[in-house]
Formats: structure tokens, sequence, C-alpha cells
């Protein structure tokens, strides 16, 4: 396993990497992933394994262009493709009805796929290089916190991967925004880099609060956890340790920007840090109840469990 800068050569070894049927580290703009082609049934089926990720929850494929989308599904419906065009490339994934150039495994059996065009520039080119469409999970244990930096990915993980780009810290730092456009209307499954707002002003009203058998598969209560006992508090006292959103008052404290963009981009670096230092507890500052908060709700919500 190696870690290697962005370069025309390193890129072209991810790529010749993962047609050998490699599984590879990738940044994108929201969390470094574990890269396989996502056609290859033994490779899809190691990424599970590597990640200890139960094979019901699926993973999004990654592709570079809207042609190639259309390889994968088997329809696209008009709201969907305006959703695609105002925020592709980024930090949205769409799901539609799979075609069957994805094999069961990625979808963990379901009848549809998820799929996203990334903006980071690396993944692009990776995706290019590579001539074929990559599912990309997080690159993180099942349940464990999603690394935003190369040196933030586990080594347990990292054993299993044959090399690693290192593209710097990921711009938005939480998961892709998951929309179910496989419906007549379209249905937020999981909040992230895009927010409902910025949807909603393309296709109006979206659904949101699912019942229990339409949630995403793979969501879970509990998700994204630091391994130390993690907790959500108004405010912390003198000697506790976490994030505030205030002046930090010891130095286990961090304080995180009132800007739900950048706060989440630092979110699970931060909790990295913390992790490391061996605390009794991680405590959070709840942040405002405001609907651009959303996605770190989430997040946060989640890791308390
Ligand atoms: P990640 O851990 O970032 O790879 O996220 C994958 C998540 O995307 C899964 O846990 C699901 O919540 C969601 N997802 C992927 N494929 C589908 C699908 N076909 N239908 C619904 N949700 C999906
Ligand atoms: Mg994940």
């Amino acid at each position: 396993m190696k870690i290697l800068l962005p370069s025309d050569n390193s890129i072209q070894e991810a790529a010749d990497s993962l047609n050998r049927g490699d599984l590879i580290g990738l940044p994108t703009e929201t969390v470094y992933g574990i890269a396989a082609v996502a056609t290859n049934r033994e490779a899809v089926l190691r990424t599970f394994e590597l990640k200890r990720r139960p094979s019901g929850n699926p993973l999004i494929v990654h592709v570079s262009s809207m042609d190639q989308v259309e390889y994968l599904v088997t329809a696209i419906p008009e709201f969907a493709r305006r959703l695609g065009e105002a925020f592709w490339p980024g930090p949205l994934t769409i799901v539609l009805p799979k075609s069957s150039t994805i094999p069961p495994e990625v979808t963990g059996g379901l009848e549809t796929v998820a799929v996203r065009i990334p903006s980071h520039k690396v993944a692009r080119l990776i995706i290019e290089a590579t001539g074929a469409p990559l599912s990309a999970p997080s690159a993180n244990l099942f349940m464990a916190l999603s690394p935003t930096l190369a040196t933030h990915i586990a080594l347990e993980i990292l054993e299993g991967l044959s090399l690693v780009i290192d593209g710097g810290p990921c711009d938005i730092g939480l998961e892709s925004t998951v929309v179910d456009c496989a419906e007549s209307v379209p249905t937020i499954l999981r909040p992230g880099g895009i927010s409902r707002q910025q949807i909603e002003a393309v296709v109006g009203a979206v659904s949101v609060n699912l019942p229990l058998e339409r949630r995403a598969p793979g969501s879970y209560l509990r998700h994204y956890s630091p391994r130390t006992p993690f907790r959500l508090v108004d405010r912390l006292g003198p000697s506790d340790a976490g994030i505030v959103l205030t002046p930090p008052q010891n130095d286990n404290q961090i304080e995180l920007p009132r800007e739900p963009s950048r706060y989440g981009s630092m979110l699970y670096r931060t909790l990295f840090t913390l992790d490391q230092r061996g605390l009794a507890e991680i405590l959070t500052e709840w942040p405002p109840l405001t609907p651009e908060w959303e996605a770190v709700w989430d997040r946060l919500r989640k890791a308390a469990g």
C-alpha cells in the first residue's frame, strides 16, 4: 500500500490498479472513498468485506458525466435530470431504477442504483482514466467516522487497498445528500452536502419524513461515531472536552465556525482529533435548530447513537 499525491502518473497507476480488480483510496469533495470498478463483482464484494459493511447496505456508483449515467439506469425522470443539471458535479446522489450494467452486489439486491458525479477533480480524473463506473463508499469501517483526510483512513482499511491518492482535505466533509428519484415524488433519504432548500428551489416540494419502511437501506440510528463516548449538550463546562461554538475554556475544547457548511467540513476531522486524545467523553454543543444545519444535526445525532 502506498499513499501518492495526484499526478498524471499516480492517476494512471490508480486506474490500472482498479482495472486489475484492486481497491484504492480516493479523495472526493465529501469524504475519502474506497473505489472499485462497479461492474467487477468480486472487487465489489471485497469492498463490503473490507468495510465490514452488511451486504444489504448499497454502494453509490460514481461516474464523470451525464452520458455515463444513462448506461447505469433504465429511466431518468425530468425532475431527476433537473437535479443532475443543477448539482452535478457535486455532493448529490440520485437513486434511479438500475439497468443490468450494475451487478446486484452493488445495490444490495435492490432494483435501484444510487449514482453521483463527484466534483473533486482527482476523483473525476480517476474515473475517466479507468473508463468505468466506480463504486466508492466512504473509506471507514462500518459505523466509524468517515475520513476527510488521507491520514484519517484506518489501518484496517489501508491493508485492503493497493494505493491511496492523497487529494488533501475534503471540502464538504460530510457525505452526499441522497435523493430517491425512482418514485413519482423526489424523497430525501439522507441529508448532506446539498440542502433541502437548494433541492426544493429546483424541483419544488420534496418528501423527507419517511415512513420507516421507505428509509434508505443502510440508515442506522447509530453511525459515523467516534470510539470515545459522545453526547450533545447545551454548553460545555470549564473542564469538559469536545466541540464548542463559543471560545474554548481549555485545550480539549475545539471551536468550530457558527456557519453550517464550514462547521460540516471540519466536523469529522475534529472528532478524529478528539478521539485520539484518550478522553473519557466528548461533548458537543447543540448547533442552531435551523434548516441549514440539517446535515450537521443528522451526523451529530447519529454519532450520539
Ligand atoms: P456511503 O456510505 O456514503 O457509501 O452511502 C451509501 C448510502 O447511500 C447507503 O447507506 C444508502 O443509504 C444510500 N443508497 C445507496 N444506494 C441506494 C439505493 N439503491 N436506494 C436507496 N438508498 C441508497
Ligand atoms: Mg459511509
